[in-house]
């Protein structure tokens, strides 16, 4: 049968306000990268997340703004970053790729966000970094986190790739840790044509060469030039963090993703606002269904990126649930984040060991329903009446 509700690849539909800015990008924009749009997101990101002027940098993706801040922990041979198991593959192995061993912790039971006490669990005098990941647009507990974490003298990034716009007693996820990543991919509540991110840097010196490491080493030289091309119209040269290399790459993002990026902060607050009511709704509408956990959150700690519950009858009944729903009424529910440690790059990297039994549960039971902004109220309906017929069937 057709699919009524599939689980979409788009978040969101774009005003015609936002389709102008992109078109007017297109007609005048000089340069069409690392121009004024560029400067116009990043500052209006930073005071949007109410950090500093010249602390956030705009790349071409969340896995890229992760890249950087790999690169710019300074990891030293032994050095070892926690990360959830239960996470999106991106979360983890840039850190493994700058050399760190990558070391699993779990999340919490009740939130499926890592806390405190699960990070506590697994620190070890090595421990360089926590990755502190805000799965389904959840905020993990960040001042416990930061406090645990620089008590120890140990970095703290936020994955805030699901989180934009989320806060806890009024501040920002992506504003406590050292460093975090945000992500404007095509699924999430922000997207810049698909493709976009952004990297937070707390650290005054360490945000002194994220241009340069964003974009091939490109430097100014360190000397006056009589010529302004000689002996080059500009230098490269090779940035270091706590005397360990920092190896640069291209990670920059073109104007058009920029001028929208700008516009779509404007909006961004409503747009989750709306998502967090109509989660509410559809969770307070399956009270009575005892068989689906929801994680119910009132106020912008939760974004709603996702909307996921854990079925209490097991794995069995979850896949029949899935099947139904699928095949009889045309909604396409997914199954998301497996375990890192189970799948095979994991294991090759001698990764697959993890005691993660809370992730582990979760994923083995969970349902994460289509969300995506666009849908109508009318499908919310749908959707809503069949989980619970559906149920009823099990
Ligand atoms: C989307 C996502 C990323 C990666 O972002 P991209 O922009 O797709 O590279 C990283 N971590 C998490 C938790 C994500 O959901």
């Amino acid at each position: 049968m057709e699919c009524r509700i599939p689980f979409s690849g788009r978040s969101i539909r774009y005003t015609e306000e936002e389709v102008a800015v992109v078109a007017e990008c297109m007609r005048s924009a000089v340069p069409l990268t690392q121009g004024r749009f560029l400067h116009e997101f990043e500052q209006k990101f930073a005071s949007y997340q109410g950090v500093e002027e010249g602390s956030c940098f705009a790349v071409c993706n969340g896995t890229c703004a992760l890249e950087l801040a790999a690169a710019l922990c300074g990891i030293r041979p032994g050095d070892e970053v926690i990360v959830p198991s239960h996470t999106f593959t991106s979360s983890a192995y840039p850190f493994q790729k700058a050399g760190a061993k990558i070391v699993w912790c779990d999340v919490a039971e009740d939130t499926h966000v890592v806390d405190a006490a699960t990070i506590a669990r697994v620190m070890t005098p090595k421990t360089k970094a926590v990755v502190a990941v805000h799965l389904y647009g959840y905020m993990a507990d960040m001042p416990s986190i930061v406090n645990l974490c620089h008590e120890k003298n140990v970095l703290v990034i936020e994955d805030a790739a699901q989180a934009i716009g989320c806060e806890f007693h009024g501040r920002k996820a992506g504003s406590f840790g050292d460093m975090a990543a945000f992500s404007f991919h095509s699924h999430k509540n922000l997207t810049t044509l698909g493709e976009g991110g952004m990297i937070y840097v707390q650290d005054k010196l360490k945000r002194q060469i994220v241009p340069m490491l964003r974009h091939n080493g490109h430097c100014a030289f360190p000397y006056e030039r009589k010529d302004y091309w000689k002996p080059a119209m500009g230098n490269v040269d090779l940035p270091m963090v706590d005397g360990r290399t920092a190896w640069p790459a291209n990670y920059c993002l073109g104007e058009a993703e920029c001028a929208l990026g700008a516009k779509l902060l404007d909006r961004i607050d409503s747009i989750n606002d709306a998502k967090r009511q109509r989660a509410l709704s559809f969770i307070d509408g399956l009270a009575d269904c005892p068989e689906l956990v929801f994680l119910r959150e009132e106020t912008r700690r939760h974004n709603y990126h996702l909307l996921v519950a854990a079925m209490t009858k097991g794995t069995e009944a979850r896949d029949t649930f899935m099947r139904i729903m699928y095949h009889e009424h045309g909604i396409q529910c997914a199954v998301q984040y497996m375990p890192l440690n189970r799948y095979d790059y994991y294991a090759r990297l001698g990764l697959s060991e993890a005691s993660c039994p809370a992730g582990d549960r979760f994923f083995d039971t969970m349902i994460s329903f289509p969300f995506h902004a666009s849908l109508s109220d009318e499908d919310v309906a749908y959707m809503a009446d069949r989980t619970k017929q559906t149920l009823l069937e099990l």
